[in-house]
Protein backbone atom coordinates (compact mmCIF):
# COMPACT_ATOMS: atom_id res chain seq x y z
CA UNK A 1 0.00 0.00 0.00
CA UNK A 2 2.78 2.41 1.08
CA UNK A 3 4.72 1.84 -2.29
CA UNK A 4 1.55 2.61 -4.13
CA UNK A 5 0.78 5.63 -2.03
CA UNK A 6 4.00 6.83 -3.06
CA UNK A 7 3.89 8.57 -6.16
CA UNK A 8 0.44 9.79 -5.74
CA UNK A 9 1.98 11.70 -2.83
CA UNK A 10 4.54 12.92 -5.26
CA UNK A 11 2.52 13.76 -7.20
CA UNK A 12 0.03 15.72 -4.71
CA UNK A 13 3.27 17.54 -4.00
CA UNK A 14 4.36 18.47 -7.05
CA UNK A 15 0.81 19.89 -7.56
CA UNK A 16 0.86 22.15 -4.47
CA UNK A 17 4.73 23.21 -4.68
CA UNK A 18 4.11 24.68 -8.76
CA UNK A 19 0.49 25.98 -7.09
CA UNK A 20 2.36 28.24 -4.57
CA UNK A 21 5.13 29.03 -6.82
CA UNK A 22 3.09 30.30 -9.18
CA UNK A 23 1.27 32.13 -6.43
CA UNK A 24 4.74 33.71 -5.06
CA UNK A 25 5.44 34.81 -8.71
CA UNK A 26 2.05 36.27 -9.21
CA UNK A 27 2.80 38.68 -6.24
CA UNK A 28 6.21 39.61 -6.98
CA UNK A 29 4.47 40.88 -10.37
CA UNK A 30 1.82 42.51 -8.29
CA UNK A 31 4.42 44.36 -5.96
CA UNK A 32 6.19 45.32 -9.45
CA UNK A 33 3.15 46.79 -10.58
CA UNK A 34 2.04 48.26 -7.52
CA UNK A 35 5.84 50.63 -7.43
CA UNK A 36 5.53 51.22 -11.49
CA UNK A 37 2.03 52.42 -11.39
CA UNK A 38 2.96 54.73 -8.22
CA UNK A 39 0.31 52.86 -5.92
CA UNK A 40 2.65 52.79 -2.76
CA UNK A 41 2.67 55.79 -0.32
CA UNK A 42 5.04 57.09 2.05
CA UNK A 43 3.39 57.17 5.91
CA UNK A 44 5.40 58.89 8.57
CA UNK A 45 5.54 58.32 12.64
CA UNK A 46 6.90 61.22 14.37
CA UNK A 47 9.19 60.45 17.76
CA UNK A 48 9.36 62.92 19.98
CA UNK A 49 12.07 64.19 22.92
CA UNK A 50 10.14 62.66 25.91
CA UNK A 51 11.52 65.38 28.23
CA UNK A 52 10.68 68.37 25.73
CA UNK A 53 8.18 67.03 23.47
CA UNK A 54 10.26 68.27 20.17
CA UNK A 55 9.71 66.77 17.01
CA UNK A 56 13.30 64.82 16.50
CA UNK A 57 12.69 63.02 13.55
CA UNK A 58 10.28 60.90 11.53
CA UNK A 59 9.56 57.38 10.61
CA UNK A 60 9.52 56.44 7.18
CA UNK A 61 6.02 53.58 7.12
CA UNK A 62 5.13 52.37 3.73
CA UNK A 63 1.33 51.76 2.59
CA UNK A 64 0.39 50.38 -0.69
CA UNK A 65 -3.03 52.11 -1.59
CA UNK A 66 -4.79 49.69 -3.18
CA UNK A 67 -7.27 50.64 -6.09
CA UNK A 68 -9.50 47.30 -4.80
CA UNK A 69 -8.54 46.34 -1.28
CA UNK A 70 -7.78 49.93 -0.13
CA UNK A 71 -4.37 51.16 2.21
CA UNK A 72 -3.00 47.49 3.08
CA UNK A 73 -0.36 48.05 5.82
CA UNK A 74 2.91 46.27 5.01
CA UNK A 75 2.25 43.31 7.05
CA UNK A 76 -0.17 42.40 4.35
CA UNK A 77 2.58 41.91 1.70
CA UNK A 78 5.75 42.72 2.49
CA UNK A 79 6.54 39.02 3.32
CA UNK A 80 6.22 38.20 -0.19
CA UNK A 81 9.20 40.36 -1.12
CA UNK A 82 11.20 40.00 2.11
CA UNK A 83 14.11 37.87 0.69
CA UNK A 84 13.32 38.74 -3.10
CA UNK A 85 15.77 41.21 -4.82
CA UNK A 86 12.28 43.47 -5.36
CA UNK A 87 12.76 44.84 -1.79
CA UNK A 88 15.39 46.76 -3.08
CA UNK A 89 12.82 48.02 -5.81
CA UNK A 90 10.67 49.00 -2.82
CA UNK A 91 14.21 50.13 -0.72
CA UNK A 92 14.66 52.53 -3.62
CA UNK A 93 11.37 53.62 -4.03
CA UNK A 94 10.95 54.63 -0.13
CA UNK A 95 14.16 56.24 0.09
CA UNK A 96 13.51 58.08 -2.59
CA UNK A 97 10.62 59.71 -1.24
CA UNK A 98 11.80 59.87 2.60
CA UNK A 99 14.60 62.17 1.41
CA UNK A 100 12.52 64.08 -0.77
CA UNK A 101 10.04 64.41 1.60
CA UNK A 102 12.53 65.51 4.53
CA UNK A 103 13.96 68.05 2.19
CA UNK A 104 10.35 69.51 2.11
CA UNK A 105 9.60 69.34 5.81
CA UNK A 106 13.11 71.07 6.05
CA UNK A 107 12.42 74.09 3.57
CA UNK A 108 8.78 74.14 5.68
CA UNK A 109 10.59 74.27 9.63
CA UNK A 110 13.14 73.53 11.60
CA UNK A 111 15.31 69.85 10.69
CA UNK A 112 13.30 67.17 11.01
CA UNK A 113 15.42 63.72 10.44
CA UNK A 114 13.89 60.77 8.33
CA UNK A 115 14.45 57.45 9.54
CA UNK A 116 13.92 54.24 6.69
CA UNK A 117 13.25 50.68 7.96
CA UNK A 118 16.28 48.33 5.69
CA UNK A 119 16.01 45.30 4.82
CA UNK A 120 18.17 42.64 5.14
CA UNK A 121 18.67 41.86 1.72
CA UNK A 122 19.18 45.47 1.33
CA UNK A 123 21.95 45.51 4.26
CA UNK A 124 23.73 42.59 3.29
CA UNK A 125 24.54 44.09 -0.17
CA UNK A 126 28.53 45.19 -0.80
CA UNK A 127 26.84 48.37 -2.57
CA UNK A 128 24.46 49.26 0.26
CA UNK A 129 26.64 52.59 1.41
CA UNK A 130 27.56 53.52 -2.36
CA UNK A 131 23.42 53.19 -2.52
CA UNK A 132 22.70 55.56 0.32
CA UNK A 133 25.60 57.70 -0.65
CA UNK A 134 23.96 58.40 -3.98
CA UNK A 135 20.78 58.70 -2.72
CA UNK A 136 21.99 61.57 -0.29
CA UNK A 137 23.76 62.98 -3.80
CA UNK A 138 20.24 63.97 -5.13
CA UNK A 139 19.59 66.10 -2.34
CA UNK A 140 22.84 68.51 -1.70
CA UNK A 141 20.40 70.52 0.37
CA UNK A 142 20.56 67.79 3.13
CA UNK A 143 23.10 66.97 5.79
CA UNK A 144 23.80 63.12 5.71
CA UNK A 145 22.67 63.53 9.93
CA UNK A 146 19.18 64.04 8.36
CA UNK A 147 19.14 60.31 7.26
CA UNK A 148 18.38 57.80 9.36
CA UNK A 149 18.47 54.09 9.05
CA UNK A 150 16.68 51.13 10.76
CA UNK A 151 18.23 47.98 11.22
CA UNK A 152 16.46 44.45 12.56
CA UNK A 153 18.76 42.60 14.37
CA UNK A 154 17.69 39.55 12.50
CA UNK A 155 19.11 40.99 9.50
CA UNK A 156 22.53 41.30 10.62
CA UNK A 157 22.52 37.97 11.94
CA UNK A 158 23.55 36.26 8.44
CA UNK A 159 26.61 38.30 7.69
CA UNK A 160 27.55 39.92 10.60
CA UNK A 161 30.67 41.23 8.91
CA UNK A 162 29.61 42.51 6.15
CA UNK A 163 26.54 44.15 7.72
CA UNK A 164 28.91 45.53 10.34
CA UNK A 165 31.44 47.39 7.37
CA UNK A 166 28.36 48.68 5.61
CA UNK A 167 27.03 50.63 8.63
CA UNK A 168 30.54 51.82 9.32
CA UNK A 169 30.70 53.04 5.95
CA UNK A 170 27.65 54.99 6.15
CA UNK A 171 28.41 56.23 9.08
CA UNK A 172 31.67 58.00 7.82
CA UNK A 173 29.05 59.79 5.45
CA UNK A 174 27.20 61.17 8.35
CA UNK A 175 24.32 58.83 8.31
CA UNK A 176 23.01 57.57 11.90
CA UNK A 177 21.75 53.81 12.54
CA UNK A 178 19.03 52.60 15.19
CA UNK A 179 18.45 49.13 16.14
CA UNK A 180 14.61 48.11 15.55
CA UNK A 181 12.32 45.76 17.49
CA UNK A 182 15.06 45.03 20.45
CA UNK A 183 13.93 42.28 22.66
CA UNK A 184 12.24 40.37 20.18
CA UNK A 185 15.63 38.80 18.61
CA UNK A 186 18.57 37.42 19.90
CA UNK A 187 18.83 40.58 21.51
CA UNK A 188 23.00 40.02 21.55
CA UNK A 189 25.17 41.71 23.18
CA UNK A 190 27.42 41.05 20.85
CA UNK A 191 25.26 43.57 17.81
CA UNK A 192 25.36 45.88 20.56
CA UNK A 193 29.36 45.96 20.55
CA UNK A 194 29.94 45.15 17.13
CA UNK A 195 27.21 47.67 15.39
CA UNK A 196 28.17 50.75 15.05
CA UNK A 197 24.46 52.05 16.28
CA UNK A 198 23.39 55.13 17.81
CA UNK A 199 19.93 53.97 19.20
CA UNK A 200 18.39 50.98 20.34
CA UNK A 201 14.33 50.80 19.91
CA UNK A 202 12.66 49.06 22.53
CA UNK A 203 9.49 46.57 20.52
CA UNK A 204 6.27 47.58 21.15
CA UNK A 205 5.04 44.44 22.56
CA UNK A 206 6.89 45.43 25.46
CA UNK A 207 6.09 48.71 25.94
CA UNK A 208 2.55 47.38 25.10
CA UNK A 209 2.29 46.19 28.66
CA UNK A 210 4.81 47.66 30.49
CA UNK A 211 2.19 49.34 32.92
CA UNK A 212 0.25 45.60 33.48
CA UNK A 213 3.05 43.32 33.63
CA UNK A 214 5.94 43.98 36.14
CA UNK A 215 8.32 41.69 33.96
CA UNK A 216 7.39 44.16 30.43
CA UNK A 217 8.22 46.80 32.78
CA UNK A 218 11.58 45.04 34.19
CA UNK A 219 12.36 45.09 30.39
CA UNK A 220 11.52 47.72 29.16
CA UNK A 221 13.58 49.75 32.12
CA UNK A 222 16.71 46.85 31.38
CA UNK A 223 16.91 47.84 27.46
CA UNK A 224 17.02 51.61 28.45
CA UNK A 225 19.95 51.14 30.82
CA UNK A 226 21.55 48.77 29.06
CA UNK A 227 21.24 51.42 25.96
CA UNK A 228 22.72 53.78 28.10
CA UNK A 229 25.29 51.45 29.51
CA UNK A 230 26.34 51.08 25.50
CA UNK A 231 26.69 54.98 25.08
CA UNK A 232 23.47 54.63 22.77
CA UNK A 233 19.90 56.65 22.76
CA UNK A 234 16.75 54.94 23.27
CA UNK A 235 13.57 55.00 21.37
CA UNK A 236 10.13 53.45 23.14
CA UNK A 237 8.07 52.94 20.57
CA UNK A 238 4.45 51.51 20.50
CA UNK A 239 3.04 54.12 23.05
CA UNK A 240 -0.39 54.27 23.28
CA UNK A 241 -1.11 56.59 26.40
CA UNK A 242 -0.31 59.82 28.83
CA UNK A 243 0.53 57.16 31.46
CA UNK A 244 3.13 55.06 29.31
CA UNK A 245 5.05 58.41 28.58
CA UNK A 246 5.29 59.10 32.23
CA UNK A 247 6.71 55.67 33.28
CA UNK A 248 9.19 56.41 30.33
CA UNK A 249 10.32 59.76 31.83
CA UNK A 250 10.72 58.33 34.83
CA UNK A 251 12.97 55.47 33.59
CA UNK A 252 14.66 58.05 31.73
CA UNK A 253 13.95 57.27 28.33
CA UNK A 254 14.86 59.62 25.74
CA UNK A 255 12.86 59.27 22.86
CA UNK A 256 8.96 58.07 22.24
CA UNK A 257 7.05 56.86 19.25
CA UNK A 258 3.34 56.07 19.23
CA UNK A 259 -0.21 56.49 18.86
CA UNK A 260 -0.12 59.02 22.14
CA UNK A 261 2.17 60.91 20.34
CA UNK A 262 0.76 60.69 16.52
CA UNK A 263 -0.55 57.46 14.32
CA UNK A 264 1.59 57.15 10.83
CA UNK A 265 0.16 59.46 8.87
CA UNK A 266 0.83 61.05 4.53
CA UNK A 267 4.31 62.55 4.53
CA UNK A 268 3.26 65.67 3.17
CA UNK A 269 0.93 66.54 6.91
CA UNK A 270 3.85 66.19 8.43
CA UNK A 271 4.90 70.08 8.53
CA UNK A 272 1.04 71.00 9.82
CA UNK A 273 1.66 67.96 13.03
CA UNK A 274 1.30 69.34 16.66
CA UNK A 275 1.51 67.46 19.39
CA UNK A 276 -0.91 66.76 21.54
CA UNK A 277 -1.65 68.02 25.01
CA UNK A 278 -2.48 64.85 26.52
CA UNK A 279 1.27 63.64 25.31
CA UNK A 280 2.62 66.87 27.03
CA UNK A 281 2.41 69.52 24.35
P1 LIG B 1 8.58 48.89 12.63
O1 LIG B 1 9.73 49.42 11.87
O2 LIG B 1 8.84 48.33 13.98
O3 LIG B 1 7.52 50.08 12.67
C1 LIG B 1 6.68 50.35 13.76
C2 LIG B 1 5.29 49.76 13.56
O4 LIG B 1 4.54 49.95 14.74
C3 LIG B 1 4.51 50.42 12.43
O5 LIG B 1 3.69 49.42 11.81
C4 LIG B 1 3.65 51.42 13.20
O6 LIG B 1 2.47 51.80 12.51
C5 LIG B 1 3.32 50.62 14.44
N1 LIG B 1 2.98 51.45 15.58
C6 LIG B 1 3.48 52.67 15.90
N2 LIG B 1 2.98 53.13 17.06
C7 LIG B 1 2.13 52.17 17.51
C8 LIG B 1 1.29 52.07 18.68
O7 LIG B 1 1.23 52.93 19.53
N3 LIG B 1 0.56 50.91 18.80
C9 LIG B 1 0.61 49.93 17.87
N4 LIG B 1 -0.14 48.85 18.08
N5 LIG B 1 1.38 50.00 16.77
C10 LIG B 1 2.14 51.10 16.59
P2 LIG B 1 3.54 49.32 10.24
O8 LIG B 1 3.55 50.67 9.62
O9 LIG B 1 2.38 48.42 9.97
O10 LIG B 1 4.88 48.61 9.79
C11 LIG B 1 5.16 47.30 10.21
C12 LIG B 1 6.58 46.91 9.90
O11 LIG B 1 6.79 46.86 8.47
C13 LIG B 1 7.62 47.92 10.40
O12 LIG B 1 7.83 47.72 11.77
C14 LIG B 1 8.80 47.58 9.53
O13 LIG B 1 9.49 46.45 10.05
C15 LIG B 1 8.13 47.18 8.22
N6 LIG B 1 8.21 48.32 7.27
C16 LIG B 1 7.41 49.40 7.17
N7 LIG B 1 7.81 50.22 6.17
C17 LIG B 1 8.91 49.63 5.63
C18 LIG B 1 9.80 49.98 4.55
O14 LIG B 1 9.68 51.04 3.91
N8 LIG B 1 10.82 49.11 4.29
C19 LIG B 1 11.00 47.96 5.00
N9 LIG B 1 12.04 47.15 4.66
N10 LIG B 1 10.20 47.60 6.01
C20 LIG B 1 9.16 48.43 6.33
MG1 LIG C 1 11.25 50.64 12.23
MG1 LIG D 1 10.12 48.69 15.34
MG1 LIG E 1 8.37 46.04 14.02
Amino acid sequence: AAKRAGPGRMHHFDVELERRQSLQRSRLVRVRQAIEEEQLRLFVQPVIDLATGQLRFAEALVRWQHPQQGLLLPEAWLGWIEDQPEISLLGDWVLEQALRHCSAWMRAGPCVAVSVNMSAWELRDPGFAERIRAALALHPDLPASALRLEVLETAALEDLEQVAQNIARCRELGVSFALDDFGTGYSSLTYLRRLPISTIKIDRSFVARMLVDPADRAIVKAVVDLAHAFGRTCVAEGVETPEHLQALRAMGCELAQGFAIARPMPAEDLPDWNLPPSAGG
